[in-house]
């Protein structure tokens, strides 16, 4: 029997281990996708809620960080416990904010206790090196410890994945955290942070802020409290960040966009090809950075793809994402409504030719059609722009060599996937294509374990994996003798 679940809490920022709502701050309406409908109000936080946030991270930080590991496991091990109860309830509020299907938002959840799980684990590991001594007097290590105060921004395509793959790595390496999230979906954020307190989590070492982005980076970037930045989004407020926290000399990670082209070879099942490639195209409607964005696929078989590609495109059930059966919902805000619209009108305006789809559905909510374009030529805004969309432009090669130009041709690298049967073909892609997420025969989701390491516009640093929590650790030299002179 299911359970109905109404929206979850009250929308409110966490600062110094209290909950702070509505009153005497101004508020944004937090938008359900699927209907337009409000579904509560954002407190946004003033500057006096920020620097009590700094505050709070600056003063939690020494207790949290000399923590034993194994402490911070307990606390973490913990948080993903509550999270996994709470898990049904969670993931209802995430579809109402997000639109994504239930089961998706669900997948989502095990993803984050997943993420928990491992970080917790894996700052047990954070171990240094013993140098071979320069002298039989001297020691000689390398210690890692916890970076400092991080400041941690999300986007609002994963939400709390996202969220959960920076303040876990953080927290596990010792780091008090303050998180600005997406201001278009606090409420599964708002969770995170919940579970983190109720399982023991010192007040003060993982605060929330939500209110105007530039406004809230700034401040705390600008502040000498925060040690570190790690940002997810978009590569053009990715850019603005890196800029802002290389002006106060600190280390940033940047998580930016993608562009990901798949190459279809004249060696494969076509149609169970295209099955996986729409599958993964459409979901979370394209708004996953990951996404496939650019199909080249053998001039032997593109026709056909393409019209497999369009017929998987026309069978997807899309709907509001609680209602059962459906597999694709609505695009997550008004933005990206128009984004879609503009790129598929630029591409028919340059003589692309739509298979399928190619606008909006209905005039409530923001659903746009899954949609299949070929015949573009290499000037359509589609192919340089991260679409962020269900659209799915088609286009043709004939060699390997022309097919790395055309997939290398993007200012972004962050994941690339090929098709093939054949060995020679699958090492020299995976040689060449410049991503850092790669897929042969298969499409991966981010996973707690490995690195995303974005290439060229696509980021800086690493997230995910040792290299992940690297990112939160820093390295010290430490030179001990047994005489003192
Ligand atoms: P965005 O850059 O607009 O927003 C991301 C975060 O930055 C949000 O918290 C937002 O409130 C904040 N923000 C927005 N404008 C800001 C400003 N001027 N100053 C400071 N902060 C600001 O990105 P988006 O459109 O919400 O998210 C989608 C982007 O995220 C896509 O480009 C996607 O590829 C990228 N992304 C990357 C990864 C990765 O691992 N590389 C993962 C998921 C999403």
């Amino acid at each position: 029997m299911s359970t109905v679940h109404s929206y979850l809490s009250s929308l409110s920022l966490h600062i110094a281990g209290e909950w702070r709502g509505i009153s005497g701050r101004d508020t944004l309406p937090v938008i359900n996708p699927a209907t337009g409908a409000e579904l509560g109000r954002l407190p946004m936080a003033t500057e006096r809620d920020i620097d009590d946030a700094l505050a709070a991270a600056q003063a939690a930080f020494p207790a949290w960080s000399q923590a034993s590991a194994w402490e911070r496991d307990r606390i973490l091990q913990r948080a993903a416990v509550l999270i996994h109860e709470r898990r049904d309830a969670i993931a209802h509020s995430l579809t109402l904010e997000n639109g994504k299907p239930l089961a998706d938002a669900q997948g989502e959840i095990d993803r984050v206790i997943e993420t928990i799980t491992w970080c917790a684990e894996e700052g047990k590991r954070a171990y240094g090196r013993v140098l071979p001594p320069r002298s039989h007097r001297l020691t000689q290590t390398t210690l890692k410890r916890a970076i400092g105060p991080v400041a941690a921004f999300v986007p609002w395509n994963f939400p709390m994945v996202l969220a959960a793959r920076k303040v876990a790595a953080a927290l596990a390496a010792g780091c008090t955290v303050v998180l600005k999230p997406a201001e278009e979906t606090p409420a599964s954020c708002i969770e995170l942070v919940r579970a983190f307190l109720d399982a023991g989590l010192p007040p003060g070492a993982l605060s929330l802020l939500f209110g105007v982005p530039a406004q809230v980076s700034q401040r705390l970037i600008a502040s000498p409290v925060i040690r570190k930045i790690s940002f997810t989004g978009s590569v053009a407020v990715g850019r603005l960040l890196a800029t802002q926290a290389a002006q106060q000399l600190k280390p940033a990670t940047m998580e930016l966009g993608g562009h990901a082209p798949v190459v279809v070879f004249d060696d494969v099942d076509v149609d169970k090809v295209a099955a996986a490639c729409a599958a993964f195209k459409f979901r979370n409607a394209g708004q996953v950075c990951l996404s496939p964005s650019r199909f080249y696929v053998h001039d032997s078989i593109a026709e056909r793809f393409a019209q497999r590609l369009a017929a998987h495109a026309q069978a997807l059930q899309v709907g509001d994402g609680l209602t059962p059966g459906v597999q694709m919902g609505p695009l997550n805000n008004e933005r990206r409504l128009q984004a879609a619209q503009a790129l598929v009108d630029d591409a028919r305006a340059a003589g692309a030719r739509v298979l399928t789809g190619g606008q909006r559905i209905g005039t409530q909510g923001f659903f746009f059609q899954p949609t299949v374009l070929t015949q573009l030529p290499a000037s359509a805004r589609l192919l340089k722009e991260e679409p962020f969309c269900p659209v799915a432009p088609v286009m043709s090669f004939a060699t390997l060599d022309e097919v790395i130009a055309l997939a290398n041709d993007s200012d972004m690298g962050l994941a690339a996937y090929a098709f093939t049967n054949r060995l020679d073909r699958a090492a020299e892609f995976s040689e060449r294509v410049e991503a850092g997420w790669i897929g042969i025969n298969s499409f991966t989701p981010a996973l707690a374990d490995a690195p995303i390491a974005g290439m060229k516009d696509s980021g800086l640093g690493m997230e995910g994996g040792p290299e992940g929590l690297d990112a939160y650790l820093h390295s010290r030299f430490v030179s001990q003798s047994s005489l003192a002179t």
